[in-house]
């Protein structure tokens, strides 16, 4: 959730993300309130349709560590604190050497003076903040009396490979084919590297759906960004400051 600080904070860059989602989305508030289905959709307070910031921010991370990573900069592995920066436990010492590089140095007290991959500095780790700050994508349009569409989900048993009977569950889905169009903001702070934009307009292009069951055709999406075209002299030196 965006603070009142980080939007008083000078030289912050603001985008504004809209998502248009095609079909039904799922996206789990984690147990249902009062509804059918056992994973409820995700509301606001007031009631409102939501995609929350962290299902948002973490598709991204994991969308820029592949392109990092297709591009040659090393990048730790994410989630678990202690084999990401500034730990990188078990990394083997070829590998970790690739880290001490100039532009992964990072402040100047005892744990920040380390090596933070880009992704880190980017999107922060145990001892650094993130400089990236997203808000929850909200659909500030739904009709009036929009009915709760209830989706007949089936678990899969995966070493048989068939179909539970008993396991029929019901999710809570936004109603499909509306172009619901959810809306948020992203906030680059100051201290952002200055790729950070760049790649995550890139990564924005690789999501192509929220919410668990992708294959079962629910959450795609298409966005519509006030900023969509990358920056060719940027992106050359990306790719060239491996
Ligand atoms: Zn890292």
């Amino acid at each position: 959730m965006i603070n009142l600080s980080d939007y008083l904070e000078l030289n912050t860059r603001t985008i504004e993300l809209t998502a248009i989602v095609q079909t039904a989305l799922c996206v789990g508030a984690g147990g249902s309130s009062g509804s059918l289905a056992d994973k409820a959709i995700a509301r606001t307070a007031g009631g409102k349709l939501l995609i929350p910031a962290s299902q948002v921010k973490g598709r991204v991370r994991h969308e820029c560590e592949k392109i990092a990573r297709g591009i040659g900069w090393p990048v730790c592995d994410s989630p678990k604190a202690d084999t990401m920066c500034p730990q990188r436990a078990e990394f083997p010492q070829e590998e970790e050497s690739r880290f001490h590089r100039e532009d992964y140095r990072v402040g100047a007290d005892a744990e920040t003076d380390r090596h933070h991959c880009l992704i880190c500095q980017i999107f922060g780790n145990t001892v650094l903040r993130s400089r990236v700050i997203f808000d929850d994508l909200i659909c500030a349009e739904e009709p009036e009396n929009l009915p709760e569409v209830l989706r007949p989900g089936v678990t899969i048993n995966r070493d048989l490979r068939v179909a539970e009977d008993q396991k029929l569950f019901l999710l809570e889905t936004s109603p499909p084919n509306l172009k619901l169009r959810f809306t948020g903001q992203m906030i680059f702070r100051s201290n952002c590297p200055k790729y950070a934009e760049l790649l995550i307009l890139a990564a924005l292009r690789h999501i192509n759906a929220f919410g668990g069951s992708k294959s079962s055709g629910l959450g795609w999406l298409k966005w519509e960004l006030e900023t969509s075209e990358i920056d060719n002299n940027l992106w050359k030196q990306l790719t060239a400051n491996k």
